[in-house]
Parts: C-alpha cells; sequence; structure tokens
C-alpha cells in the first residue's frame, strides 16, 4: 500500500489548543482492510499529561459556576454539528477502525442520542428538598460537580463509548481529561475538535493519547477525582483497583459473554436473522455481541439454517458497499482468533462453519476472518470461557430453558443476555431468574436508550453506577444535603439544648 509521503500526527488537546506531542514514543493508526499507516499517535509525555490535568483543574474553577442552561446550549449546538459531520465521522472511524460505513454511522448515533440526553442534564441534575424536618428547619440536596474526571476508552467504539462519558461529565459541571484508545483516536479527536466548535471552553475537554503510563497516571493524580474506564476486564480490574486506593470513584465497563437463548417457540426466521446479526456485526467486537447460542430442545434442529444464514454474510472493507463484516482491528487481533479457534478444535468443539483465511477480491493485506461457528461447546472449554471478541460463535444445547439460564448464571459475565421466544410466561419467568444486568426478550443486543443507563453486571462491571442516564448524574455529582433553620422573630431565644434532636 502506497504511504504518503508525510504521515499525519494525531494531536493532544490542551487548555483548548490542539498541541503536537514532544514524546518520542509513537504508534502507528492503520487500517484494518489495507495497513496503510493513517496517522501516528503519541504516547503524551508525564509532562503534557500533567498538564492536561492543570488546565481541567482550572477550567473547573468557572465552569462549575456556568448556569446549567448555558451549558446545556453548548451540547444543542454540539449535537448539530454531529449531526452535520455524521458521513464524515463515519469514514474516519471506518477506516481507522474497519467497521462497516453503516455500522460506523451506529457508532456515531448512538453516541449522539447521549449528547442529546447531555443537553436536557437540568431535568436530572435537582435536588430534593424535605420541609420541616424539625421546627423550622428543611433539609434540601445539591448535586455538585465533583472536578476534574477522565475517562478510558476502547477501540471497538471509538465514538459512541467516548461520547457516553465527556458529555455526561462536562454538562453536569464537571471538567474532563479522555485517554482515548491507542488503536483509533482520530475519529475522537475529530468529536473533541466538534465539542470546542459548539463551545465548550478551553480546559474543559482535554484529551491526551498513550497506553499503559498514561491509564496509571489518571489512576494516580491526586487532582482527577472520577475515573470511567471501558474495556476489557484484565485492564478494567486493573484501573478499579488503582484508581480507588488513590480514592477516586470509579466506574468500569468490562468484558463479556452474552448469551442467548433460543426456544422452540420462537419465530423462527426472525430469531436466526437476529442471532446472526448480533453474532457477526461489527466483525464479534462488540461488548454486546451475542458470543453463545443456547439451543433450547427441538429448536437444536435450527443449527442448519444457523450456519446457511452465517454463511451468505459478505465479508469485505468496511468502505464497500454491503458489506456485512469488515475485517478486525489488527493483525494482532487477528491472529489471537485464530489460535482460539485452533483450540477449540483441540477442546474438542465442533467446528461447523470455518471462516479462517476467506480470501476478500482487492484487500489481499486485510485482517478479515469470516463468520465462524462452533456446536457441541460446554462450559469448560476456553472458547467458552474467554471473551474471544471476533466474529466466532459457540453453539450450546440445553434440554429445558431452566437448564439454559443455570448455565447462564454459572458464567461469571454478566453484560447481555436475550431470550427468543413467543411465550410471555417464558419470558417473564427468564426475565425474573437471569443474573445478567441487560436483558434482551426477542431483542438480541439489548443496550439501553440513554434515560436509562448500562446496566452490566457481575464480571463484566465494577462500581455501582453506570455510564449515561441518572445513574451518570449521581456519578459525576457530590450530594450535598442543607440543613437549615429560620426563625420568626417571636421564635428566637430559648434555652441551651446539649441533646441531639433538632425540635
Ligand atoms: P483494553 O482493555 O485493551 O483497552 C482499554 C483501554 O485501556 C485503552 O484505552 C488502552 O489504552 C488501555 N490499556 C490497555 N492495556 C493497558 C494496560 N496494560 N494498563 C493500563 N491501560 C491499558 O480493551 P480493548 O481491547 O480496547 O476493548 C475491547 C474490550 O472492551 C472487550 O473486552 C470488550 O468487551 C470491552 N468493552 C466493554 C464494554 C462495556 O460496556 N462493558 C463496551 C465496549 C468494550
Amino acid at each position: 500500500m502506497p504511504q504518503p509521503s508525510v504521515i499525519p500526527t494525531v494531536k493532544l488537546l490542551i487548555g483548548g489548543k490542539l498541541v503536537e506531542s514532544s514524546t518520542s514514543h509513537w504508534r502507528d493508526v492503520v487500517n484494518p482492510a489495507t495497513q496503510e499507516v493513517l496517522a501516528r499517535v503519541p504516547f503524551a509525555t508525564e509532562a503534557e499529561m500533567n498538564a492536561a490535568v492543570a488546565s481541567a483543574k482550572e477550567a473547573f474553577k468557572t465552569w462549575r459556576k456556568t448556569p446549567i442552561g448555558a451549558r446545556a446550549r453548548i451540547f444543542l449546538k454540539y449535537q448539530q454539528l454531529i449531526r452535520e459531520h455524521m458521513r464524515e465521522l463515519a469514514a474516519i472511524l471506518t477506516a481507522e477502525q474497519g467497521k462497516t460505513l453503516p455500522d460506523a454511522e451506529g457508532d456515531v448515533f448512538r453516541g449522539l442520542e447521549v449528547v442529546e440526553h447531555a443537553a436536557g442534564i437540568g431535568n436530572l441534575q435537582l435536588g430534593e428538598l424535605a420541609n420541616n424536618v424539625a421546627g423550622g428547619v428543611d433539609t434540601y440536596t445539591l448535586q455538585q460537580p465533583l472536578g476534574v474526571c477522565a475517562g478510558i476508552t476502547p477501540f471497538n467504539f471509538p465514538a459512541m463509548i467516548p461520547l457516553w462519558m465527556f458529555p455526561m461529565a462536562i454538562a453536569t459541571g464537571n471538567t474532563f481529561v479522555l485517554k482515548p484508545s491507542e488503536q483509533d483516536p482520530m475519529v475522537t479527536m475529530r468529536l473533541a475538535e466538534l465539542a470546542l466548535e459548539a463551545g465548550v471552553p478551553p480546559g474543559v475537554l482535554n484529551v491526551i493519547h498513550g497506553g499503559a503510563d498514561a491509564v496509571n497516571l489518571i489512576c494516580d493524580h491526586p487532582d482527577i477525582k472520577a475515573v470511567s474506564f471501558v474495556g476489557s476486564t484484565r485492564v478494567g480490574t486493573h484501573v478499579y483497583n488503582r484508581a480507588s486506593q488513590a480514592g477516586k470513584r470509579v466506574q468500569c465497563m468490562m468484558g463479556a459473554k452474552n448469551h442467548g437463548i433460543v426456544l422452540p417457540d420462537a419465530h423462527k426466521e426472525q430469531t436466526l436473522n437476529n442471532l446472526v446479526g448480533a453474532a457477526f456485526g461489527a466483525a464479534g467486537q462488540r461488548c454486546m455481541a451475542l458470543s453463545v447460542v443456547i439451543l433450547v430442545g427441538e429448536a437444536q434442529g435450527w443449527l442448519p439454517e444457523l450456519v446457511a444464514k452465517a454463511r451468505t454474510l459478505k465479508v469485505n472493507a468496511g468502505v464497500e458497499g454491503g458489506t456485512d463484516v469488515g475485517p478486525v482491528v489488527s493483525r494482532a487481533a487477528l491472529e489471537r482468533i485464530g489460535a482460539l479457534i485452533e483450540r477449540g478444535i483441540g477442546e474438542g468443539a465442533e467446528l461447523v462453519l470455518d471462516g479462517r483465511q476467506p480470501q476478500v477480491a482487492g484487500y489481499p493485506q486485510g485482517n478479515f476472518i469470516a463468520p465462524t461457528i462452533f456446536s457441541g461447546v460446554t462450559a469448560t472449554m476456553d472458547i467458552y470461557r474467554e471473551e474471544i471478541f471476533g466474529p466466532v460463535l459457540c453453539v450450546m444445547q440445553a434440554a429445558s430453558l431452566d437448564e439454559a439460564i443455570a448455565l447462564i448464571n454459572a458464567n461469571p459475565n454478566g453484560n447481555g443476555t436475550a431470550l427468543f421466544t413467543r411465550s410471555g410466561a417464558a419470558a417473564r419467568h427468564f426475565q425474573e431468574e437471569i443474573d445478567v444486568g441487560q436483558v434482551g426478550i426477542n431483542v438480541p443486543i439489548p443496550v439501553p436508550a440513554p434515560m436509562f443507563s448500562f446496566s452490566g453486571s457481575r464480571a463484566s462491571k465494577l462500581g455501582d453506577l453506570g455510564p449515561y442516564g441518572k445513574q451518570a448524574v449521581q456519578f459525576y455529582t457530590q450530594t450535598k444535603t442543607v440543613t437549615q433553620r429560620w426563625f420568626d422573630e417571636n421564635e428566637v431565644g430559648g434555652a441551651v439544648n446539649t441533646t441531639i434532636t433538632l425540635k
């Protein structure tokens, strides 16, 4: 692939200015369909990262006092700018991440919904008041911003996940330092530029780049009050422990193994379409991908049709029209997925659809893997226990709904799950008994809209509060209670009272 003579560099955003890093440590941002180097991303120096935090700390002094309406109007403008730049954002995202252009627009759109929600934050950031808790005494609460907050994001949703974080934090009165994935930081930077254009003042949003050192600095920095992380369970657990140890509020959304249960009374065509879309969309690189399907009873006979449908998906570069499955993000990811498929074969799972090394005309260098399906998978196999994060579906068999529920509840992860059925009674039983935070009934990827919160559970999450929605308002604010007494002139005086009561 011919390279441009000068490869652009990804800038840092510090104090409202796009800054060229002075670091000597750089990494290539690579197009996963072509291996073209699109840009070079810096691993910011410690001084640069400290400058970003300092600028956020300084900006907080005035931003926290900016009226709610003024903050909201910036996000109204921001959502408009994102809409106007949707095509451009999707094109950047597809080039650096690989997903199809329509799916990239979906990535931006799901983030845009959170921006719209942030514009209405005044309705959620309300305090409470109890009148007359004692004679002449009222108690009320203030939901006040924390200060400098930080976000650390993964590669798979480089638009949506940053937009889960900084709009909610900033709209509630905080300032922010964002550390995007070093694998695909370009669309995130374009979104940051649009935020400046929308009127986010200098220092209110800062972006640093890097890897483990940047993440550790965020965890340790005494001026950062809260950390929001989305990524793998391994790194998220580290971030949770390290940042909590440093006294910060932390929320970590992490890895998953999401199961779909298919009952024989489900609508067959609809269900199979849903399963294939949710297993192989975005090349399986979604934290809410349905990576395990449990066929119950007679639904076990649907396997050949599931395989046939998966086989029809078109594997190609994300920019090509009609593509269903784009490349996975990197060579390393491709090799890891390939090794896990080898392991599955070794473990005795039946490889009923082998998607390894597909031929993709025009893209001989792409990180492609076509839909791959294992059947006869058991709970002790590594391909079941590990998050494959590629277009690989594990099919399991169960005799009853309760057997399938028990299997899911025994899996440590709790991000998402779905049941396919026409039975209301079965759906309700599932909803009550399943120990997973996000449940779909005939909905394969049940990610809640922004008026709710993303509610993964168990090993998929650390921290009590989820991103966006009411829970994010709680996460990014501190509740202060004010108890006040005002006296009428004729009530003042009386005796000293040394007891605890307030009469
Ligand atoms: P990752 O954990 O490798 O990276 C996430 C962030 O952590 C990146 O910014 C990265 O720079 C940083 N990081 C990487 N290694 C580090 C280390 N050793 N020390 C400190 N920081 C480090 O995750 P990823 O591969 O970018 O994303 C895929 C993962 O994210 C999957 O496990 C997926 O399930 C998960 N994910 C979860 C959700 C959710 O809401 N639960 C959403 C999207 C993705």
